[in-house]
């Protein structure tokens, strides 16, 4: 058995995150945490919480990762939703048991130290959906 707490963040691929955070810190007035890379992603991360959610903007490092990859096909935007599980392992056992097309059948790595794992956009109506556990 598994939970969904919450909606953790909304991941959001941009072409310069330090040009981008500036409209969420100067414009919005939102404060910023520090930048992690996420080597296996190819991707340059910044988490900007707010109440109990947090929004994640994403930068590729590499012109064939997945981010860039993104870019190219939509343009920079909203690239995934994550929602927070109280048990990652669960989720994915159950998730397996009723046929629904992962990208990840185990636990990786995210920004932040958290366990991620994502589904399938074609399971889930066209939306790239992230499920993250932190410990
Ligand atoms: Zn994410």
């Amino acid at each position: 058995m598994f939970k969904v707490l919450k909606v953790d963040h909304i991941g959001i691929a941009v072409k310069n995150l330090e040009e981008s955070k500036k409209f969420y810190t100067e414009v919005l007035g939102m404060t910023a945490l520090g930048e992690e890379v996420v080597e296996e992603q190819k991707v340059r991360v910044c988490f900007i919480p707010t109440g109990d959610s947090e929004v994640e903007l994403l930068e590729s490092t590499s012109p064939d990762g997945p981010i860039a990859k993104f870019i190219e096909k939509n343009g920079e935007g909203i690239q995934h939703i994550a929602l927070r599980v109280d048990n990652i392992e669960a989720a994915l056992a159950d998730l397996k048991e009723k046929g629904i097309r992962l990208i990840d059948e185990k636990p990786r790595y995210g920004a932040g130290g958290a366990s991620i794992a994502f589904i399938h956009p074609k399971a889930t109506g066209g939306i790239l959906l992230e499920l993250s556990e932190r410990k």
